[in-house]
């Protein structure tokens, strides 16, 4: 099972979001405290973020671990970000290696991740994806359990469906095929659509709006994560089976049913 994270907030360096936690993403990388499947996340990562003035998101992937990339380090370090989702990869049986394969996955302003599998994949799956036209299946970014679940997120979000909807009809579509674990997160840069289904998930929110601090350098910034990033206050616990929608004035948590 992979690691990722997603923030919405001030501009900040990638850096501080990424590398400076004691236990952040870069650290859990090498040393998850409470990822359940899997030990190391070395097998690539990624990170979109979005500029200024540009609703469409810029992305890095890699397919080795981040610790061993020094044009990231670089990177981490100038590039300020309002909003960014990152990833460390785990590859599980069965699923595509290299670049491709690691997320964020992108379309359009949309940036997309998944942590869990899907056991039995590709076969077990059949039923699920022939919910999608031909040209979807083939236009798969990778030959890979989330690529699959990316493509059935984006055909509801395509088709008009609110993020939260896309994602939850993505766990029901699958979860009755097996002991499928389906952690996702998906952003636009404006909000975070989030789901816990097999592995951990937490949420931190700090600061509020306040009258003269609505600007886009004001007011309230929100992280979900895999895990916390550091020992500080404020990590919320994101019950299994739940749905999270947040934004930078808060966040929701609704259960999802299983279909
Ligand atoms: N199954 C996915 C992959 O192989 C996600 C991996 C993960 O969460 N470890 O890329």
């Amino acid at each position: 099972m992979c690691r990722h994270l997603a923030y919405l907030g001030p501009a900040v360096p990638i850096q501080q979001l990424l590398v400076e936690p004691p236990f952040g993403l870069y650290r859990q990388s090498w040393a998850p405290r409470s990822q359940r499947h899997g030990t190391v996340n070395v097998d690539g990562f990624g990170v979109g973020w979005y500029a200024d003035g540009d609703e469409v998101p810029a992305r890095y992937r890699r397919a080795g671990p981040i610790w061993a990339d020094r044009s990231f380090a670089d990177l981490a370090r100038v590039v300020r970000t309002r909003a960014l989702l990152a990833a460390v990869r785990s590859a599980t049986p069965g699923c595509a290696d290299g670049e491709s394969a690691a997320a964020p996955f992108a379309a359009g302003r949309w940036l997309f991740s998944h942590n869990g599998a899907l056991p039995g994949w590709p076969e077990r799956y059949d039923k699920a994806a022939a919910a999608l036209p031909p040209a979807e299946l083939l236009a798969l970014e990778a030959r890979s359990d989330s690529a699959l679940v990316w493509a059935l997120v984006l055909h509801r979000l395509r088709a008009g469906a609110p993020p939260g909807e896309a994602l939850a009809h993505a766990v029901q579509a699958l979860a009755g095929h097996g002991e499928a674990r389906l952690n996702l997160l998906l952003t636009d840069g404006t909000s975070i659509a989030a789901t816990a289904w097999g592995d951990t998930l937490f949420h931190r929110t700090e600061g509020t709006r306040t009258p003269e601090g609505t600007g886009p350098d004001h007011g309230g910034s929100v992280l979900v994560a895999s895990e916390p990033g550091d020992d500080g206050p404020g990590w919320i616990p994101v019950p299994d089976r739940s749905l999270l929608i947040a934004d930078r004035s808060g966040v929701d948590v609704h259960p999802i049913r299983a279909t």
